[in-house]
């Protein structure tokens, strides 16, 4: 038993000397197309710009402390793999078995917070239209049936999630699915691209709606940056 676990640290230790000074990962991969940020995206309007919907002081502490924390997080974790941050966070999250299993799991949380967050904040918009137009419109109307019915589905799965977790409209084969996730774990984990997800933490809803989590999604509907999102999807389907 001991000569065995002796053998296992002998070999953690060979490893992680070898991941110092050349990390295996990603060696497969092309050369990456664009390294990850830890800088914090500045909300693309005012704190104050989803009243009623979202509050003030709920955006203000959920952009500058929760969406902060996980990007010093992740940052606190890549000083220990410093050649990762020369990877998108998009490549890390989609291939987390390659993320050197010590900071794999604080990849997962706060890299995927750190994703997640970017991309709620732009998927959220002031008095936006109410319904997407074009491709993603037809391809709601042909995956759930009309426009309506995908907004129940998705209003249904987010009621869902128990615990913290995402609702999501992924890509997956060409089709729109619904999905949840928990923690910050993100669909691409599960090779699916997502075009938005609603943040179903308390930190997301609690300062105005407490635990009427129904009447926070229903909220969400009148902040739907539709236009950002229907521009997503044509770039995922055309394979960006
Ligand atoms: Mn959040």
């Amino acid at each position: 038993m001991s000569e065995s676990r002796g053998q296992n640290r002998r070999q953690f230790l060979q490893w992680l000397a070898a991941a110092a000074v050349a990390p295996p990962l990603f060696a497969q991969l092309p050369a990456p197309a664009k390294r990850l940020s830890l800088e914090l995206p500045p909300l693309p309007y005012a704190y104050d710009a989803l009243e009623p919907y979202i509050d003030a002081e709920t955006m203000r502490l959920h952009h500058d402390k929760h969406h902060a924390a996980y990007i010093a997080g992740l940052s606190q974790a890549l000083e220990q793999f410093p050649r990762l941050a020369e990877h998108s966070l998009e490549e890390l999250l989609s291939s987390l078995g390659k993320v050197p299993e010590p900071v794999r799991k604080a990849v997962q949380n706060h890299g995927g917070g750190h994703y997640n967050h970017s991309l709620f904040w732009q998927c959220l918009a002031p008095k936006p239209p109410v319904a997407p137009e074009g491709a993603l419109a037809r391809a709601i109307a042909r995956d759930f049936g009309s426009f309506e019915s995908f907004k129940e589905a998705f209003t249904k799965q987010a009621m869902g999630v128990f615990g913290s977790g995402w609702t999501w409209l992924v890509v997956e084969s060409g089709k729109l699915k619904i999905e949840n996730t928990a923690n910050q774990d993100t669909p691409l984990a599960a090779g699916k691209r997502p075009l938005f997800g609603l943040d179903l933490w308390e930190h997301a809803y609690y300062l105005r709606y407490q635990w009427r989590r129904a009447e926070y999604v229903a909220a969400f509907w009148h902040v739907v940056n539709w236009p950002f999102i229907a521009t997503r999807y044509q770039q995922l389907v055309r394979g960006r």
